[in-house]
């Protein structure tokens, strides 16, 4: 109801006749950009080269003016920054506020946020804001050239589908997209861009005070792990799930698993990988009795060293490995166990 009523306060502000193309939001703490962040523009940069658009990135904060350079190495060809003391706490509603400020003189054709706790909170506020749709946790993003409508496409149903969704005659078009899907470029760190500032006031009183901020001990997840032993069905029983997690122990790396795995309670969706689990890039992968389909070959697809255990030669995850075990998954593990330990 706030959300609606900030609406039709300030909807008379927007200027909906100033679309200036792709913009990505730039989420930072403290001046550490957050990776979904150069995921964002690099799939930005490409939906700004098919529909002729320019990407910009918005930077919200107080002293981190250093980072719109980065940003503009990463693809940005403009960065609206906005400062203010105010914004140096990751307060969405002074961000919701600053950004109601920037959307005064334009809006974007497409706004991207990162599907992060912070994104999640701030893109719906946004949205509700610009009367517009937002699609949350998408996959894949595509554009028409001609029409500049933005294809959205993310798990829906409990990830028994994958829905593509278009929100044709709004702008501007918003999603939130997972981390560890979308490509970053590479920095190019001679590339010029422009850099925009726009005055912030911060005169909201908002409605939530921070009294304290706790920092929790950051766990490593499944997408950064460089080591990963995953099992599939092929593995027989919970119980040996501990040689699993035993080999992922030996050799410094952590446990995946298919999604049939998660559905009967052998693991947790954490570890689940491929399409609507987590995408990895380890270097290398043990898979022990998974089969290969194409859901779960979603997630691995960036995996370096892939070293695959089934016992049918025809398998599809044979298609992708580097190197093929043909045997009984459950003896190959014993021996490599077996064999580390004694190194
Ligand atoms: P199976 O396909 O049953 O394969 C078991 C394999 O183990 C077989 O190849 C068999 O030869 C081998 N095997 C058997 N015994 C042994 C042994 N002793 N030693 C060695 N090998 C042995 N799946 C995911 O993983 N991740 C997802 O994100 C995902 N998302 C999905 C989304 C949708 C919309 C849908 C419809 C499906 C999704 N799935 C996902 C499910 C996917 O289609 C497969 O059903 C699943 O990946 C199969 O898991 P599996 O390889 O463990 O099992």
């Amino acid at each position: 109801y706030e959300a609606i009523s900030i609406n039709k306060k300030r909807t008379k502000t927007i200027n909906r006749e100033k679309t200036s193309g792709i913009w990505v939001y730039a989420e930072h703490k403290k001046g550490v950009m957050h990776p979904v962040v150069y995921e964002l523009l690099g799939k930005g940069r490409e939906l700004a080269d098919k529909s002729k658009h320019k990407l910009t990135a918005v930077l919200i904060d107080g002293e981190s003016s250093h980072l719109a350079k980065e940003l503009i190495a990463y693809g940005a060809d403009r960065v609206i920054l906005c400062s203010h003391v105010l914004l140096e706490s990751q307060q969405d509603e002074y961000h919701f506020d600053a950004m109601t400020t920037i959307l005064e003189e334009e809006i974007p054709s497409i706004f991207l946020f990162g599907a992060t706790s912070f994104g999640r909170s701030l893109a719906p506020r946004m949205a509700a804001r610009l009367q517009t749709g937002l699609t949350a946790d998408c996959t894949r993003l595509e554009v028409d050239d001609v029409s500049g409508n933005l294809y959205q496409t993310r798990p829906a149903f409990g990830g028994n589908l994958m829905a593509t969704i278009l929100c044709p005659d709004q702008r501007p078009q918003m999603a939130t997209v997972r981390s560890g899907i979308m490509h970053a470029k590479e920095p190019d760190y001679y590339r010029e861009g422009m850099i925009k500032r726009v005055n912030y006031k911060g005169k909201i009183k908002p409605n939530i005070e921070i009294i304290n901020e706790i920092i929790g001990e950051k766990k490593e997840s499944i997408g950064d792990a460089s080591v990963i032993i995953s099992a599939g069905r092929g593995i027989g029983s919970q119980k040996n799930m501990k040689l699993v997690r035993k080999l992922a122990d030996v050799l410094g790396g952590q446990v995946g698993v298919s999604r049939p795995l998660v559905d009967i309670g052998w693991s947790e969706y954490p570890h689940q990988i491929g399409q609507t689990g987590a995408v990895v890039r380890p270097q290398l992968m043990i898979t022990c009795g998974i089969s290969g389909a194409i859901q779960h070959l979603a997630g691995i697809a960036d995996a370096k060293t892939i070293i695959a255990i089934n016992t049918d030669p025809e398998a599809p995850i044979f298609s992708v490995a580097n190197y093929k075990i043909i045997d009984d998954c459950i003896e190959v593990l014993k021996m490599l166990i077996d064999s580390m330990e004694k190194k």
